[in-house]
């Protein structure tokens, strides 16, 4: 583990920088800006590192077991875990949205008869705002938002697409993409292969590793510059929101259904989380937070769980103390597959939307929304505002207009940043507790000592 007070003053410095640029934000704007260049320069930094480390580290932590089959119990587990801890957000979305109902009485009827006179303009709004808000190709968009308008999905076709979304024909477009759930499967096949080749392939195990400490010695450089890297990405976005008109005016109109929405991520990553990781761990979950604190941090400032999956996994190694075993399976299965963040928000979202159409939802319709916003999630990819786009398969499952999602879009942004946290840190636990449970299964992981680059 590293010195604590060391990363304790960093972990100050990106709470400093997040201030300090949402004060620029507000009160210079035009200035705030200007620093997008420095924010994408990081972002691109952490997002460089992301295949590369991902393929490594899932290989390495193969070849540290010695045994590919070694991988089925540890597997499993954390694919259940992930899973139960996905619907108990998901329930907390749906209680704390029952409780305050954000949609009833709180939009005016102006605003709902321009939505429903305009379907097709707000259709088109919603395609334009998404292909260019969020970070996938357009085209991979514009055929989502077809096929979420045309048909209503069940959940056999959903799950089917998870499943396909497992394999890719072209390993190159897979990393082109960042589509890491068939790089995943494609280094445990690898890495498995491997261990049956004895001695032959000595050098490119060893060689895998190295990569991987190398890897991980320069995230931990990247740490350095966090601060500002951080700092230059939330200024620039929220002075772009300040700069349209957009902050104040957004929190105004959709305050309560933001209210919702935070008080179950809030609920979520401060009871829920820490009470099943103090249940399987018996360590103080807020210690574990705090430990994880810059991770935390970085997918709040970059609203992308796969971006801070780098940091994830330092913060995990060096300040929490979770094994390279554990961090090398599970972060980068957790940064694809659990959201903890986008289930709680997309079962709410509908809830919410539901309550401003006026339609009384059944328990067997919210129950349908449970599962499709639990699945929804598990599909949505770690980037920017990808929950939006897998809301809308949770809006057509139970039949609500795909077109009022024109009244979450303006504060979609900056909710993206808090259900990010959460999805990170509901990686973490993820983590500690299989690691905690199950180290024995995971094998002696690596033989390599963690790099150091104190002395860079
Ligand atoms: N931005 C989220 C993530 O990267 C996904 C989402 O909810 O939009 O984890």
């Amino acid at each position: 583990m590293s010195d604590g007070k060391h990363s304790g003053r960093q972990t100050l410095y990106i709470c400093a920088a997040i201030v300090l640029a949402i004060l620029l934000a507000i009160v210079m704007p035009t200035t705030a800006m200007k620093f997008h260049l420095g924010g994408e320069v990081f972002l691109n930094l952490l997002k460089m590192m992301v295949v590369p480390l991902v393929m490594s580290s899932v290989m390495c932590g193969i070849l540290g077991m010695g045994d590919v089959r070694k991988l089925g119990k540890p597997g499993l587990y954390t694919i259940l875990y992930y899973f139960c801890t996905t619907i108990l957000a998901v329930v907390v979305g749906l209680v704390v949205v029952n409780i305050i109902k954000p949609g009833i009485g709180t939009v005016s009827e102006e605003k709902l008869a321009e939505i429903k006179g305009d379907d097709a303009a707000t259709g088109d709004m919603i395609y334009e705002y998404l292909a260019d808000q969020v970070d996938v190709p357009k085209e991979k968009v514009a055929e989502f938002f077809g096929s979420a308008e045309q048909s209503e999905p069940t959940i056999g076709m959903i799950i089917e697409n998870l499943v396909t979304s497992l394999f890719t024909d072209n390993l190159f477009t897979a990393a082109s993409e960042t589509n890491l759930l068939p790089l995943i499967v494609f280094s445990i096949i690898f890495a498995g292969m491997l261990t049956t080749l004895g001695e032959n392939v000595d050098t490119l195990k060893t060689g895998i590793e190295q990569i991987n400490h190398a890897l991980m010695a320069f995230v931990m450089l990247l740490m350095k510059v966090a601060p500002l890297g951080i700092f230059c990405l939330v200024t620039a976005r929220f002075g772009e929101a300040q700069a349209a008109g957009e902050l104040g005016e957004v929190i105004q109109q959709t305050g309560w259904y933001m209210l919702t929405v935070l008080s179950g991520l809030g609920f979520h990553a401060l009871v829920t989380l820490p009470l099943m990781f103090w249940f399987f761990t018996r360590r103080n979950p807020y210690q574990f937070l705090w430990q994880m604190s810059r991770a935390v941090l970085t997918a709040f400032s970059t609203a992308s769980s796969s971006a801070t999956l780098p940091v994830t996994m330092e913060c995990a190694e060096t300040e929490a103390g979770v094994s390279e075993r554990s961090t090398n399976f599970v972060l980068p299965l957790g940064a694809t597959i659990n959201m903890d963040g986008t289930a709680l928000y997309e079962a709410a979202a509908a809830i919410f939307i539901a309550q401003v159409v006026g339609i009384d939802l059944s328990l067997m319709q919210q129950l349908t929304i449970a599962v499709t916003a639990t699945l929804a999630a598990v599909g949505a990819a770690g980037i920017p505002e990808a929950g939006l786009v897998t809301m809308l398969i949770v809006l057509n499952a139970v039949g609500l207009p795909v077109e009022y999602v024109a009244l979450i879009l303006s504060v979609d942004w900056l909710l993206d940043r808090f259900r990010t946290a959460v999805n990170t840190f509901g990686d973490a636990c993820g983590a500690a507790i299989i690691d905690t449970n199950f180290v024995s299964e995971l094998g002696d992981g690596n033989a390599g000592e963690a790099t150091s680059v104190e002395n860079i």
